[in-house]
């Protein structure tokens, strides 16, 4: 033990400074692709090529929905005009469920907010990227996130996985069983739309089709600190991609 004690005074503070100063160390995120100027014939073959449908044409050229895009690079390796890139991991936007309500949580919540993490339907990539937050570099223990393994002791629902026909009921459950107030969180592109399973006969199109949700990662998994950029923003604490909220 107290070797630990003493080779932690030496080592020093090694935990990410995020939300009070940017993470801009290398691997903290993939990146998303960025809307795009471009036409003709090399950006339909990039729209055409996307397996989630997450590229679309519009007025300024490429589009992106993020909550389909699943990382795979296509339109990067291999395309004759890559799109553009961004970096970053600020992601996380309201959902339609969560558009019209004030997301702070009061005092009480300040430092002590329970996450239930529902695994519904999960590859196991989001659930690993969940999984980080509470190693010594994300450390979401410092910011006052905890997890709970039961619903009558979370403020927070976090959803992973596609929800499948099997967990459909198991979610509404579990939601129905949380104290108000209470926030849903979908984190990863098939809980936002089912990614590359839905709508199929095995799922839905997502969680909001089952609870309401208040606040989405797009990602495929999203890192951890776009997760906890997500939890942030569903207790107000750090504002929306899309401004709002
Ligand atoms: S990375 Fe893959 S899924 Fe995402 S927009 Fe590009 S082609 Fe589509």
């Amino acid at each position: 033990m107290s070797q630990w004690v003493i080779k932690g005074l030496r080592t020093g503070i090694k935990s990410t400074r995020y939300p009070n100063v940017a993470e801009t160390a290398a691997g903290v995120s993939p990146g998303f692709p960025a809307e795009t100027n471009l036409g003709g014939a090399l950006a339909e073959s990039l729209v055409a090529g996307c397996p989630t449908r997450a590229l679309g044409l519009g007025p300024q050229g490429v589009e992106v929905d993020r909550r389909r895009c699943v990382h795979c690079f296509r339109c990067i390796r291999g395309a004759k005009r890559p799109l553009d890139w961004e970096s970053g991991y600020e992601w996380a936007r309201i959902g339609a469920d969560g558009a019209h309500r004030d997301h702070r949580l009061g005092r009480p919540f300040g430092r002590s907010v329970h996450i239930l993490v529902v695994d519904a339907g999960d590859c196991g990539a989001c659930l690993n990227e969940v999984k980080q937050l509470n190693n010594p570099y994300y450390n979401m223990h410092r910011l006052g996130f905890f997890l709970t393994p039961t619903p009558r002791h979370a403020d927070v629902m976090l959803v992973v996985g596609a929800v499948t026909e099997h967990m459909r009921h198991a979610l509404r459950k579990a939601y129905d069983a949380m104290p108000t107030p209470k926030r849903v969180v979908a984190a990863g592109a098939c809980a936002l739309c089912g990614g590359v399973f839905g709508p199929s006969f095995i799922c839905g199109s997502g969680a909001a089709e089952v609870v309401p949700v208040d606040v989405e990662v797009p990602g495929n998994p999203p890192p951890p600190l776009a997760i906890l950029h997500g939890l942030l923003v569903a207790v107000g604490r750090r504002p929306p991609a899309n401004g709002a909220g």
